[in-house]
């Protein structure tokens, strides 16, 4: 018996699909216009391994988990605008370094990824319904959601009405009715990126995407809803008003699960305060698998203080475990585990019961629900040194280019991409990445 803690609920549920043949699970994706932090590792890790357990449980049935992309947000044309590059420049760039970071955490990629502009239709359909419905009106070349029409609306937050207003920091607009309805559809000026809709030229606003894409590809109710905390109020919240209105009081979901933030100690992580750590940076000096031991330590839902002792922990943690586990195969999984794991995914007990197996091919397989131990022990104790290799050996070539050895710096840059290691020379300096 798998159990979550469901915010809605605010308790731990046991897990009852309502198709045991079709399990549906949809998680907030990213929005693409810059690097991912760690902070943004955690989800995708998270749901990444309760996608595994999903699929170990529910052997017969298709399990399928869906992140979306929003590559259109008012973000992204600032961004685009900024570069003076057409928006889909910004989005297909950084939707490729998202996966990629996120590859390197082991995170496989969702069996569905709609992206926001390929379903512009889906969504203008719902708006739509959502005006005839009543629960939506147009104001200057805007739709909005009405609040009041609602009046289930707050259920997943549980905030009263004063706190929802301040909560939502809504733009005082005029043609808002209520201070706390919400934009679905908002004007594109000029050459600004923009459909045609019955309410004039214009693009989604951020919630109504999730709504119209979960209906598109899963169906009007899901199994599983995740996310950040920080989306539970408002973008969840808004998501479930718009689905269930337009569905005649139907549930979005049946389990809303939250994790959540990683922070830096005694602050919270955050752009403005100048403390990001990201995984490009952090998968210079670390293996990938490092850091995704080091996001599952703590248990999903509290706060995870991001820390060099944590990150050194797990690493040491590792080379414990790829000592025992040799070359071994995959054998039977470990009950232990799997329990800790269907317990609203405890994975500090899970990794504290992997910890005490001494059989290498069980390890091998139970470690595998957490997508550890992928490599074989040898390649995991060769890459321990390929890091500092790699920037010794940029240094080396910087020095070469600096002296206008141009040979000597070409001949590194192929002798590493040989490796699978690709050197990108910007503004600050030479990154590096495997390929
Ligand atoms: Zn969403």
């Amino acid at each position: 018996m798998i159990r979550l803690h469901d915010t809605m609920a605010r308790e731990k549920r046991e897990f009852v699909p309502a198709d045991d043949k079709r399990i549906t699970m949809y998680v907030c994706g990213p929005t693409v216009y810059g690097r991912a932090h760690i902070g943004n590792a955690r989800p995708a890790v998270v749901f990444d391994t309760l996608s595994r357990l999903l699929r170990y449980h529910y052997p017969q049935a298709e399990v399928i988990y869906a992140r979306n992309v929003t590559d259109v947000d008012d973000k992204i044309i600032a961004a685009a605008e900024q570069e003076g590059v057409d928006p889909s420049v910004i989005t297909e760039r950084f939707e490729r370094f998202y996966l990629e970071d996120m590859g390197a955490l082991g995170v496989a990629p969702p069996d569905i990824a709609p992206h926001a502009t390929q379903e512009i239709p889906a969504m203008v359909a719902m708006i739509a319904e959502l005006v005839a419905s009543g629960n939506a009106y147009e104001a200057e070349g805007h739709v909005l959601f009405s609040v009041p029409s609602d009046p289930d609306y707050g259920a997943l937050s549980r905030r009263d009405r004063e706190a929802m207003v301040a909560g939502a920091r809504v733009e005082v607009a005029p043609y808002k009715r209520d201070p706390a309805d919400f934009v679905l559809w908002k004007p594109s000026a000029g050459g600004m990126i923009g459909w045609d809709s019955p309410w004039g030229r214009g693009r989604p606003g951020w919630h109504i995407e999730c709504s119209a894409m979960i209906r598109a590809h899963l169906g009007e109710t899901i199994d599983i809803h995740g996310g950040g905390l920080d989306l539970i109020f408002p973008h969840h919240e808004n998501e479930l008003a718009q689905s269930r209105c337009a569905h005649s009081g139907t549930p979005l979901a049946r389990y809303w699960v939250h994790n959540g933030f990683v922070d830096m100690g005694a602050e919270k992580m955050s752009k403005s305060l100048g403390n990001i750590v990201t995984p490009e940076e952090l998968l210079k000096r670390h293996d990938g698998e490092t850091l995704r031991l080091a996001l599952l330590s703590a248990h999903y839902r509290s706060p995870l203080p991001w820390t060099e002792p944590l990150v050194a922990q797990a690493k040491a943690i590792l080379d414990r475990l790829y000592r025992l586990v040799g070359g071994a195969e995959a054998g039977e999984v470990d009950q232990g585990v799997v329990e800790a794991l269907a317990d609203d995914l405890n994975t500090p007990l899970a990794l504290s019961r992997l910890g005490a197996i001494a059989e290498p091919a069980t390890l091998k397989a139970s470690a595998k629900l957490l997508g550890l131990l992928t490599k074989s022990s040898s390649a995991w104790f060769q890459g321990d040194t390929a890091g500092a290799d790699v920037e010794a050996r940029i240094a080396e070539r910087n020095a070469a280019k600096a002296s206008r050895d141009f040979a000597t710096a070409d001949r590194i840059r192929d002798e590493l991409k040989a490796e699978g290691i690709v050197l990108e020379d910007g503004p600050g300096g030479t990154s590096w990445r495997r390929a």
